[in-house]
């Protein structure tokens, strides 16, 4: 501990200066591609990629030059405490240093380019719900995903070697018994509560987007999100990304049938912003000042989104100030907006999926990606695959591909190794609720009255605060005293969607 008291030694601070680059060479990529999202005119695609893959390729050379592995073993003999900021970033370095140098150059700004380029395409393939306009992109993709890899190498599973890259440590087979826990848990209360309908009328949460971007930056602002290091802008899938220093960036989507669409997906993802914005900012671009895995990121997420946002409590308050802003919702009550957010059914799009069947959709999609990355089914076999799985789960016929496999993001990115992440969040989500409710008994009193400065320092304090000192199992059990597991999800899920 004593080393972390003195003045860094030198080796460390040439260390810390090389990463600095890299880190800003990622987040001018990070820039790119949310301007990309967002803004971009279609014809700026082709120099997009051009720059995003020069930037990912510069980054990619700097990191993984033979005089950083020299400075981290030097820094390796300093004897940094372990979860110190120094002893965190060393071991996370050196971590991705040996797999990042795994990867050829020339893979690294191949891959880059084609993201931009395969990215434009799902979205065109999306609006269009035609799987053949992105296709030969996907093809490209889970090829190089495959050779990733390989490259990355593994000891059971070639799917533990890109689950790696959002969750340093889970390996597919915990995650496939997690699951098998999970599904007849979900299938057991999917049959409770199947008969069960809400009484609010159809058409009574339309509003403009106007109105619903007033109202979603009210709440994401009474929850904590701070507007002067963040904003939100609009895009085909909604997400979250810190472009720099106090700069996180929301987006969603608008439908004016529907305002709880926009305002969930924003609860979800200033979640996510709320993580980032409660990171150390000292620690700012290196492991000491980044979140832990997508598997804690996802669990802030969840928590503002369902076990705030979709609570009894968060409409008791919002309910009123909500009439203001979609003025029909006078006929309609607190409670009955409640049981409308809650409403358990099958539905086609994940992002918009109730709790109960929500981590069905995650159960196909891992099933998918681990077959496609063993080569047990191919691109081509996708829709179909895909929509007769669905069908079989959820008694849905998806009619087109938009409904079904083209609705995500994630793999036009080559995020094959994320989902799991999502169903990871759940659980956290409501181990940690459960945790800060024990710790504090005023906890509901406050949320019922639109108070969440409690809520939020303490998920600051207990989570934030520690950026990536522990990695997520460890933090898990520090901070609920238990590994993540089904059991408090259920609990809550149970108690919400039965009684
Ligand atoms: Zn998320």
């Amino acid at each position: 501990m004593a080393a972390t008291m003195t003045t860094p030694a030198a080796g460390y601070q040439k260390l810390s200066k090389r990463m600095r680059e890299v880190s800003l060479l990622s987040t001018i990529s990070c820039v790119l591609e949310w301007d990309q999202n967002t803004y971009m005119p279609a014809g700026a695609l082709a120099y997009r990629a051009d720059q995003l893959a020069h930037l990912g390729g510069r980054s990619h050379r700097l990191f993984t030059a033979g005089a950083v592995g020299e400075l981290l073993s030097e820094c390796e003999g300093y004897g940094f405490g372990p979860n110190t900021a120094e002893g965190a970033n060393v071991r996370e370095w050196r971590h991705h240093y040996e797999r990042a140098k795994k990867l050829p150059p020339s893979f690294v700004v191949k891959f880059e380019r084609m993201k931009a380029l395969a990215y434009e395409a799902w979205r065109e393939a999306r609006a269009q719900s035609k799987f053949k306009l992105f296709k030969p992109h996907l093809v490209k993709i889970v090829n190089m995903v495959r050779q990733k890899a390989d490259y990355f190498g593994y000891e059971t599973s070639p799917y533990d070697a890109l689950l790696e890259a959002y969750e340093p440590g889970a390996r597919a087979e915990r995650i496939t018994q997690l699951l098998a826990e999970l599904r007849p848990a979900i299938v057991a209360l999917l049959d409770q509560v199947r008969e069960r309908s809400d009484s609010a009328p159809e058409g009574v949460c339309q509003g403009t987007v106007a109105a619903q971007q007033a109202f979603n930056q009210r709440v994401a602002e009474a929850i904590g999100f701070d507007f002067k290091a963040g904003r939100i802008d609009t895009t085909t899938h909604p997400f979250c990304n810190t472009l720099g220093a106090g700069d996180c960036r929301l987006t969603t989507r608008y439908r004016e049938g529907d305002f709880t669409e926009s305002l969930y997906s924003i609860l979800h993802e200033a979640g996510h912003g709320l993580y980032e914005q409660g990171l150390p900012p000292e620690h700012f671009g290196t492991p000491a000042g980044a979140a832990v895995s997508m598997g804690i990121h996802e669990s802030q997420s969840r928590l503002w989104e369902n076990h705030v946002g979709r609570s009894r409590a968060f409409w008791e308050y919002w309910h009123p100030i909500a009439c203001e802003y979609f003025p029909q919702l006078k006929n309609v009550s607190a409670e009955q907006l409640y049981a409308k957010v809650n409403r358990v059914r099958p539905s086609f799009i994940r992002v918009d999926a109730d709790q109960v069947t929500y981590d069905l959709h995650i159960m196909l999609r891992f099933d998918m990606e681990q077959k496609l990355v063993s080569r047990q089914l191919e691109v081509a076999d996708i829709p179909g695959y895909w929509n007769e799985q669905f069908q079989q789960m959820t008694g849905l016929k998806i009619l087109k591909d938009s409904d079904g496999c083209l609705q995500d993001v994630h793999w036009s990115f080559g995020g094959i190794g994320y989902f799991p992440t999502y169903t990871l969040g759940n659980l956290n989500a409501a181990q940690l609720m459960q945790t800060a409710r024990k710790e504090n008994p005023a906890l509901d009193a406050d949320l019922r009255q639109g108070r969440y400065q409690a809520l939020l320092t303490w998920l600051r304090q207990r989570v934030h605060q520690e950026g990536s000192r522990y990695r997520s199992r460890e933090l898990m059990e520090k901070v609920t005293g238990e590994s993540t597991n089904i059991r408090h999800h259920l609990e809550l899920l149970q108690a919400r969607i039965v009684s």
